[in-house]
């Protein structure tokens, strides 16, 4: 595996390499399974595939949480190298990832003003900057996106679609520990007991799933959110459309999500589940 600390040096790299198809992989590092399935898929997919691991300060609303993201860039590159990933991104300072920034003009409609647009205020605009600044250096093929953070992957396409990039973009499903918890950087945050009490999510979000049906919408998101008051603060919990984020309204027959946000202890844990 190469690694690139400048965007200068892995623009020449890729133009010599200018008829492979690539797949890219944006990432924070703290590398886990979940990351790793994207890159696998985007081996399977591509003939390059490229990581990046940058820690972004821009789309970090709270500066704690930035200060305390986990950093294990040796374990991240043995892993990259155990995949076969071909190159690896790792930019030397910020300053190199945002060189040639341009305004960027996109129509979010709701999605970023909802869910976690509105507890993390600034936080998308963060992603869109430095995704679309990632765009530009690697100019993949494919991106690939895991639906575990789903608002970030319909942000992603439809600034892709609105700015008519030529990038297919790639919703990947979420890799669970085996107790159903989502696999995250976070997670290395979480004590013991914490650890414990985190897979109060994913069987709340089960529970939304088997009793959708059953009650009104709004009623069941009521009475989610308050099993979850039991073991931790949740920020919310809600059902939306999976298409848009719109509220489900009794005609709409399509794919339906429910998402859920809580804090366990510090740690702030984000998860969703396809529950119609
Ligand atoms: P991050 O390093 O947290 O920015 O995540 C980088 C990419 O990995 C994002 O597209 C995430 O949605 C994705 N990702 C993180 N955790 C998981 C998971 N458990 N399953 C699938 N994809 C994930």
């Amino acid at each position: 595996m190469e690694i690139f600390k400048t965007q200068k040096e892995l623009k020449k790299h890729l133009s010599s390499l200018p008829d492979k198809t690539i797949g890219f992989v944006p990432t924070m590092g703290a590398l886990h399974r979940g990351h790793l399935s994207l890159l696998i898929r985007a081996k399977v997919e591509c003939e390059l595939v490229i990581c990046s691991i940058f820690v972004n300060p821009t789309q970090f609303n709270d500066k704690k949480d930035f200060e305390n993201y986990p950093i294990l860039i040796d374990e991240d590159i043995k892993q990259l190298k155990s995949i076969g990933c071909d190159i690896l991104y790792l930019p030397e300072n910020v300053e190199d990832v945002y060189l040639n920034e341009r305004d960027l003009n996109v129509d979010l409609g709701i999605l970023d003003k909802v869910m976690e647009g509105i507890n993390r205020p600034g936080h998308f605009n963060g992603v869109m900057r430095v995704v679309k600044l990632l765009f530009d250096i690697v100019s993949p093929t494919k991106a690939y996106f895991g639906l575990k953070d789903y608002q970030q992957y319909l942000i992603i396409k439809t600034m892709t679609q609105q700015l008519n990039l030529t990038i297919e973009v790639i919703g990947c499903d979420i890799i669970r520990e085996a107790d159903g918890l989502a696999m995250s950087s976070r997670n290395l945050l979480l004590t013991f007991q914490q650890r414990q009490v985190a897979t109060t999510l994913i069987k709340t979000l089960q529970y939304c799933k088997d009793h959708i049906n059953e009650a009104p919408i709004e009623a069941l998101e009521r009475r989610c959110l308050a099993m979850m008051t039991q073991y931790g603060e949740p920020e919310y919990f809600v059902i939306r459309r999976a298409d848009n984020l719109e509220k489900v309204t009794p005609d709409y027959t399509g794919e339906v999500r429910a998402f859920v946000v809580c804090k366990i202890g510090k740690v702030r844990l984000i998860d969703n589940l396809q529950v119609r």
